[in-house]
């Protein structure tokens, strides 16, 4: 079942929802605020509508032939079709099938969006793929007793069988970070245990896409004597009472004329600084309450994020050489040997990502669930270098389109009877009319420019933990072994 183009429809033969229906289940009584303001719904504010609306044609694909195959699969367990986001590869060609799904919400988002809807389930599977880890862990609480593996594996179950979209946050609100225990007020806690389930406060931070998905998964960073209370994993519906989303300023320009702006007038995806104001959370939902076995182990079920991050670049860095190759058609500067170089080092990057992710995946290996792995030191070893490269390659092309990223005028100036025939006349490229030329430099600014772009830019350079923290985990994790045995070889040394 895993190949042919399939045309779908909703049926009982399908776990699939289609874009009104992801919508319909955002309309839930979710606690939004936006600038001060309370939404009524996640539809009242144009930007996070619009994001909606994207991720919405995200659903609706799944049902087209031609996406069929990246973004659904058959699962034998259901009888069911069901997306791919939820798949858990267990061989190499499952992992690659599922990488395709990773390319198709890249590139429909043109990478800008971080936490599309295949991300958070990328955690979903690494925890599960951690399930014979929850098997002996006990709670902390005799008033409540959770069956960690059984939720685990629940949750996933779940998951795939409704197509479901998550937030999923592990990082606290930014505050005193002198010493551990300041972060104290702000970490999830339990307050309230009963034989039916836990009642939490504390905050979660950045929430990416929490207001316009169905669930957050959440759990605490803490530190190594974290109390018990604190040591909470787990899952809710975002409009389970007691949860605020406060959202932080809008960057897109929905609304505007995808000329003008052809990415951002899609809207984007939002952070929130999410408030957990005494909310229970079910018996049912709880992936761990306590357990110091458990605790730390959010950093190994993150990395098929990671690697989803680093596919995402990928196809980023492809879009990147490609907007780079039509900006020196357009401008007629190809024949420039320092353009040339420029564009060089623009395409080394994306040679650079595709040689890091096919690397990881040829050296993947099985978790004991039988999920494939990728290789841990790859990815991470993978995203260093595009962090590093990042504003770099940016920088780079940004220069080669000179003023033409600044002096752009808009498809009234260019209707204007006043002064769109000067533009016509002054502007046009090699080849290209003024308007077509200023249609590229439009999507090259939404990408790389605007107040959108400078959020994606923070987004790469921090997210799923800053630069310093993934240095050290590639020292933690990258065995040296063999390598300092064969330089005692080499050299001659006897300790
Ligand atoms: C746009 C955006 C979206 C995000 N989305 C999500 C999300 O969906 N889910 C989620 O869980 N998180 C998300 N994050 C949060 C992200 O994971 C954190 O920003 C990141 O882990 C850094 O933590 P911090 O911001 O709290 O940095 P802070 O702890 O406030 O530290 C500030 C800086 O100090 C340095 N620093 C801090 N600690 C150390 C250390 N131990 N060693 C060396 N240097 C250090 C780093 O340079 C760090 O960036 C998002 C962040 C951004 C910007």
């Amino acid at each position: 079942m895993d190949g042919a183009p399939r045309k779908l429809q909703p049926s009982s033969a399908s776990a699939l929802k289609t874009g009104e229906e992801y919508k319909a289940s955002l309309d839930d009584g979710r606690q939004i605020w936006v600038n001060g303001r309370k939404l009524a719904n996640v539809f009242d504010e144009p930007a996070l509508a619009a994001g909606v609306d994207l991720m919405a044609s995200m659903f609706d694909d799944q049902f087209k032939p031609e996406y069929a195959h990246a973004t659904t699969t058959f699962d034998e367990k259901l009888g069911k079709t069901v997306g791919r986001s939820w798949q858990e590869p267990k061989t190499p060609e499952e992992m690659v099938n599922r990488r395709k799904m990773i390319e198709y919400t890249a590139e429909k988002t043109a990478g800008t969006f971080g936490r599309p809807p295949d991300l958070a389930p990328t955690i979903a599977i690494g925890i599960a793929s951690l399930l014979d880890r929850f098997k002996g862990a006990k709670s902390a609480f005799d008033e409540c007793k959770p069956d960690f593996a059984e939720n685990v594996a629940r949750y996933i179950e779940y998951g795939r069988a409704n197509t479901i979209t998550a937030a999923e946050s592990l990082t606290g609100p930014q505050n005193d970070r002198s010493h551990p225990q300041a972060q104290w007020a702000s970490l999830l806690r339990v307050k309230k245990v009963a034989k039916e389930g836990v009642w939490i406060s504390g905050a979660k931070s950045v929430g990416s896409v929490a207001a316009q998905s169905n669930e957050i998964i959440f759990t605490n960073l803490g530190y190594p004597d974290t109390p018990p209370e604190a040591k909470i994993w787990g899952a809710v519906p975002i409009n389970t009472p007691g949860i605020k989303l406060i959202s932080r300023e809008m960057l897109s320009n929905p609304g505007a004329d995808p000329f003008d702006h052809p990415i951002n007038c899609k809207g984007e995806e939002a952070d929130q600084l999410v408030v957990f104001d005494n909310v229970f959370v079910p018996k049912e939902r709880i992936f761990n309450l306590g357990d110091s076995s458990l605790w730390g182990l959010a950093g190994e079920a993150t990395l098929w994020a990671h690697w989803h991050v680093l596919t995402r670049l990928m196809v980023k860095s492809e879009i990147y050489v490609g907007a780079a190759q039509l900006v020196t058609e357009v401008l007629g500067t190809g024949h420039f040997p320092g353009v040339q170089g420029t564009l060089g080092e623009i395409i080394e990057f994306n040679r650079a990502i595709r040689a890091f992710i096919l690397a990881a995946e040829a050296n993947a290996d099985q978790a004991p669930n039988g999920t494939m792995r990728p290789d841990v030191t790859m990815i991470t070893a993978g995203r260093l270098f595009t962090i590093r490269h990042y504003p770099t390659i940016v920088h780079q092309l940004q220069e080669i389109c000179g003023q033409g990223l600044v002096m752009r005028f808009g498809k009234n100036a260019f209707n204007n009877p006043d002064i769109g025939h000067h533009l016509h006349e002054l502007l046009p490229g090699k080849g290209v009319t003024g308007m077509q030329k200023e249609a590229l430099m439009n999507f090259i600014w939404d990408l790389t420019g605007s107040s959108h772009a400078g959020r994606v830019a923070l987004f790469e350079n921090v997210n799923a933990a800053p630069p310093p923290r993934l240095r050290e985990r590639l020292f933690r994790e990258f065995d040296r072994t063999e390598m300092v045995a064969r330089v005692k070889r080499m050299a001659n040394l006897d300790f």
